[in-house]
């Protein structure tokens, strides 16, 4: 047991348990560590499942090494008499939040992003590190990253599979693949289908398992309209066929419902954003399966206080106002069209927001645009591990899957604000 978030000991360690007596910004963690093999019963919990049937109550979940090896109800699952006992008394168990859309380099336009200028490849490294760290501590243990820059995320994901760094599970794009002109563009850029097949093959070569492009334009640079179709049909086809001969999947920036039908019809993955999407388009993604990450919190007036305390330029806010109403109207319409939906914010996951974090904010926005707390929660957990393809090991508390576990005060399922109450996580 340590206590201090900043004294933790990094030794050959599976997995921790983080008890959070106040949430973000002083973390006052205590943790414990599992050696390989460990065995460990959480007790007096009920446990949130997610195909509609309500939380197990009054149930045990005996953990082995890193896995949940047994769920069951406490009268009929004896705890092992080796095991570690956590007793969590009248606390709910939810699987661990995952979140599709996440820079842990992030530099917005304004004081914050003066202040960042010129920083170093080690810096930024460290800065990464330590938002890792936060955002698996504020209950987010698996997060998607579209978009980083050095490969500095690459040496972040298999420094904390070795365990040197404690952070939460990483899917990463590697560094964006940028056209000339386009959002988010910067240094090497790549124009046609031949430049775009080689810079897919580099990311993925560099350990990238996600593509990413910007197929419009974005809020948070200057580079091409919103709405505007930026890359060409034959350039969308070329890096989504290069990445999927790998095995890779691709996502795209798109506020453009014109670019997002290009890229469904070529066959891409994933829409993020989609500011400007169209009932028409969202049918189309509906059809085609295309999962969408909305990111409605970057949008919405819960987060006017952040660019406030970050110092965003008025262009910059006056960009995402521009974009707060569509954005909100395709995530409803998407909401009714039942496409598939995977939590993500572009905001870090612990960002302070709104008396809660940048993620469950996401979720209760969901909620609020529709979905019931059992359909957010899920855009959250599984459906995020489906959309990584990673849904044996991870997106719900199940025997054989990965032990990423937080626990709450109160019933997410009837009320989803419960995720503001996270004080545990595993
Ligand atoms: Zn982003």
């Amino acid at each position: 047991m340590i206590s201090g978030g900043h004294m933790l000991r990094l030794h050959r360690i599976r997995y921790r348990v983080f008890l959070w007596s106040v949430l973000m910004a002083s973390p006052q963690a205590t943790a414990q560590s599992a050696a390989p093999g460990e065995v460990t019963a959480i007790t007096g919990v009920h446990v949130v499942r997610l195909d509609g049937s309500g939380a197990l109550e009054d149930a045990v979940v005996i953990v082995e090494g890193d896995r949940i090896s047994r769920i069951g109800r406490a009268a009929t699952t004896p705890v092992p008499a080796q095991a570690k006992e956590i007793r969590l008394n009248g606390s709910w168990l939810v699987p661990g939040l995952m979140n599709m859309h996440v820079h842990f380099g992030l530099v917005l336009p304004g004081v914050e992003g003066a202040r960042l200028a010129g920083e170093t490849d080690t810096a930024l490294v460290l800065r990464m590190a330590s938002n890792a760290r936060k955002s698996l501590l504020s209950g987010t243990t698996t997060v998607r990253l579209p978009g980083e820059k050095a490969h500095a995320d690459i040496a972040l994901m298999r420094a904390i599979e070795r365990g040197e760094v404690e952070g939460p599970r990483i899917f990463s794009a590697g560094e964006m693949v940028d056209i000339t002109g386009g959002h988010g563009a910067r240094g090497e850029t790549h124009d046609g289908p031949y430049e775009l097949r080689k810079a897919v093959r580099k990311e993925i070569a560099a350990g990238a398992s996600w593509i990413k492009i910007a197929i419009s334009g974005g809020v948070a640079t200057d580079g091409g309209g919103i709405a505007a179709a930026l890359m060409t049909p034959d350039e969308i086809e070329a890096v989504i066929d290069s990445a999927h001969r790998f095995g890779a999947k691709v996502t795209a920036h798109s506020g453009s419902p014109v670019a997002t039908r290009d890229a469904v019809n070529a066959g891409i993955d994933c829409i993020e954003h989609g500011y400007h999407l169209t009932r028409d388009v969202l049918r189309q993604m509906k059809k085609a399966g295309t999962w969408y990450v909305p990111t409605i919190v970057v949008s919405q007036p819960a987060t006017h206080p952040f660019f406030e305390r970050i110092g965003s330029p008025p262009w910059y806010l006056e960009r995402l106002a521009s974009v707060g109403q569509n954005h909100w109207n395709a995530l409803q319409m998407a909401v009714e069209e039942g496409v598939r939906i995977a939590l993500g914010t572009d905001q870090l996951p612990h960002e302070p927001n709104d008396g809660t974090t940048a993620t469950v904010r996401e979720a209760l926005y969901y909620v609020a645009a529709g979905m019931t707390p059992l359909r957010a929660l899920r855009s959250a957990t599984i459906e995020a591990a489906t959309m990584l393809d990673a849904d044996e090991d991870l997106g719900s508390i199940e025997p054989g899957k990965y032990a990423d576990i937080i626990a709450v005060q109160a019933d997410p399922l009837e009320d989803l604000s419960a995720l503001k109450t996270i004080f545990f996580v595993m």
